[in-house]
């Protein structure tokens, strides 16, 4: 058995609707990670995920590279985004029982990295709960550590852009030899995986359905997607 918590980052979009229809009929629960201005784009669909019962966490204001700007500016995109979804789930008539972060590009904010991380605890941000995580990669990296929700296998489906060279064939074939940055060696009996994928409409111009392509395909290699649980008030994590 293979276990993954399935992520999707960026949204809004104007897919968002068909995208969440399509993991209400296949049951699968998804961690979305949310940019602020896509949720200005289209509140609407974002309120159209929480009722479908998805999760929707902060990704930014912005989606800046947390490394290239000042904390203050940081902490600023974390608060933008955090006040958006404040509201957004207000609207939705959903209670927000979990307040996960991920950072843009899985960048954890260079030489503040730390002031991040007990930022993040500090106020009550929601820990991915990563104990079942088997890769040997994530704790030697200290990632059982962070609060952020990085990823131990990424489709990186989003590389798929005209003229990139990068293709669908690409993504499968990481889907079967596993992501080496985080060693997610995808496939392997026994494991448990943060999945990432991205809710972009210029990969579905390239790539029609690319979404229900790797869930299929990875669902009909073994992965059970499982519900995201969570460690709220982790200050006890610092
Ligand atoms: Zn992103």
């Amino acid at each position: 058995m293979i276990e993954a918590v399935l992520t999707i980052d960026d949204i809004a979009s104007a897919n968002t609707p068909a995208l969440v229809d399509y993991l209400v009929e296949k049951e699968i629960p998804a961690l979305m990670f949310a940019v602020g201005e896509h949720i200005e784009k289209f509140p609407e669909y974002v309120v159209y995920a929480l009722q479908h019962g998805m999760i929707v966490g902060n990704h930014s204001y912005s989606h800046p590279d947390f490394a290239e700007i000042s904390y203050e500016e940081g902490v600023c995109e974390i608060e933008k985004c955090e006040a958006l979804l404040d509201d957004i789930y207000k609207k939705a008539g959903v209670e927000r029982k979990f307040r996960p972060f991920r950072f843009p590009y899985g960048s954890k904010g260079g030489e503040n990295k730390d002031k991040y991380e007990r930022y993040l605890g500090n106020k009550g941000f929601s820990k991915v709960d990563d104990r079942k995580i088997t890769g040997s990669l994530w704790k030697e990296k200290g990632l059982d550590k962070d609060i952020d929700t990085l990823w131990t296998f990424d489709f990186a489906e989003y590389r798929i852009r005209p003229e990139s060279g990068f293709s669908m064939d690409d993504v499968m074939k990481r889907v079967h030899e596993g992501d080496p940055e985080n060693g997610g060696m995808l496939l392997e009996a026994g494991t448990y995986h943060i999945i990432l994928m991205h809710d972009h409409e210029e990969t579905l111009a390239m790539v029609p359905d690319y979404y229900k392509i790797m869930l299929e395909h990875v669902a009909e290699n073994g992965v059970t997607f499982v519900k995201p649980e969570f460690y709220v008030n982790t200050c006890e994590w610092i």
